[in-house]
């Protein structure tokens, strides 16, 4: 049987190959700890660092076609496999959703809003990027970021030398504090034949940088998600993508406004695995093995809720609720801060 290979063993890879063991694939993942949370499911694991050229030439003579399930592989790497072998989506979206400037400057470029930003080299860039947006302002790393890690808000009279040296001193961007009403994603997918089809759009809930909840369709209008759908749709052709992208966004007076773009499967969309017939996980193993998409319709409303850290200890507790799905990771360490697993409450029309 035809074989997928996973960049990186996480939580999203182990959906990934949940999804795909079920349509009959084998799965090989890549990851430098062969205790990964994918390892209780792969086929096979290849122990090696996610930019070794080595590994990822012996994951590429194995597999079909190879995927990855985070946005931090080495772009130059990726490109040598795909010379063998299909490398779904495109290394050209890894290239740009690695780096806020280049990502910015990719959405602006084909007329999509952003916060107002400014690339930062060091403190004197960082003064002159202040004074220049005007008002409050949020200072990140342009690489290897999440769950809010690498960001320090930027006012009038906070020390700045120290956050640019809080954030290691390394390329920055200092983007424009949005001020939204509220926060969406979009969750779409684009097949090997240009197919298009997006999830409805989730409100998310961050707290400390991280997401706490996705909530199907709390504020957002059938208008709102159509606008949103659309330029995930724009994003999607534009990078000529193969797979399933996470698009967010912030929801402000005049508009929607993008915020980041990862080209993976994305936390915001797991409530698809218990309200849709085809979760996102499936619909990204059927984008890349060159399989027809599966509709994204919705048969439930609902809410996603991560849990995070020792709130992983109480989800056997969750079973007793109704119309409850839990899916818990199988990660070792229930550290702070850590997404362990998470819990979907349908709220079912016919009730
Ligand atoms: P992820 O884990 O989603 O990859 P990240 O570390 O890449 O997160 P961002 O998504 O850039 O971080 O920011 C995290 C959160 O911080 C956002 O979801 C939002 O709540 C807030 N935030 C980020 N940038 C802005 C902004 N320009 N204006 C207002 N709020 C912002
Ligand atoms: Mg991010
Ligand atoms: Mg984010």
């Amino acid at each position: 049987n035809a074989a997928i290979g996973i960049v990186g063993g996480g939580q999203l890879g182990r959906m990934l190959a949940l999804s795909a063991a079920r349509l009959g694939y084998r799965i090989v993942v890549l990851d430098p700890n062969r205790h990964c949370a994918a390892a209780q499911v792969a086929n096979e694991i290849i122990v090696g660092a996610y930019d070794d050229a080595g590994a990822l030439a012996e994951l590429a003579s194995r597999v079909a076609v190879v995927t990855y399930e985070f946005e931090n592989v080495a772009v130059d790497p990726m490109r040598r496999i795909a010379e063998t072998v299909p490398v779904l989506p495109p290394p050209h979206a890894l290239e740009v959703s690695q780096d806020r400037v280049v990502e910015k400057a990719f959405l602006n470029g084909i007329g999509v809003a952003t916060a107002e930003w400014r690339a930062v080299d060091d403190v004197q860039e960082l003064d002159h990027a202040f004074q220049d947006l005007g008002g409050d302002c949020i200072l990140k790393t342009r690489r290897f970021g999440y769950d809010g890690k690498g960001q320090a808000t930027i006012r009038q009279r906070s020390p700045h030398a120290e956050a640019f040296a809080s954030l290691g001193g390394v390329s920055s961007i200092l983007e424009k504090k949005v001020p939204f009403d509220f926060e969406l994603s979009v969750v779409a997918a684009r097949g090997a034949d240009g197919a298009i089809a997006a999830f409805d759009p989730a409100e998310n809930v961050h707290s400390l940088g991280i997401l706490r909840t996705s909530t199907v369709p709390g504020r957002i209008t059938p208008e709102l998600a159509h606008a949103a759908q659309a330029v995930a749709a724009r994003i999607l052709e534009h990078l000529d993508y193969v797979g399933v992208i996470g698009v967010e966004f912030f929801a402000t007076d005049g508009g929607l406004v993008v915020n980041e773009i990862a080209p993976r499967v994305h936390n915001s969309g797991h409530w698809t695995e218990a309200a849709c017939t085809v979760s996102q996980f499936e619909q990204h193993i059927r984008a890349v093995a060159g399989r027809p998409l599966g509709s994204p319709a919705r048969h439930a409303d609902c809410v996603m809720e991560n849990l995070i850290g020792a709130e992983i200890e109480q989800a056997l507790d969750r079973l007793a609720e109704p119309d409850t799905v839990v899916h818990v990771y199988g990660k070792g360490d229930a550290k702070p801060g850590r997404k362990m697993g998470h819990v979907t409450r349908l709220h079912r029309r016919d009730r």
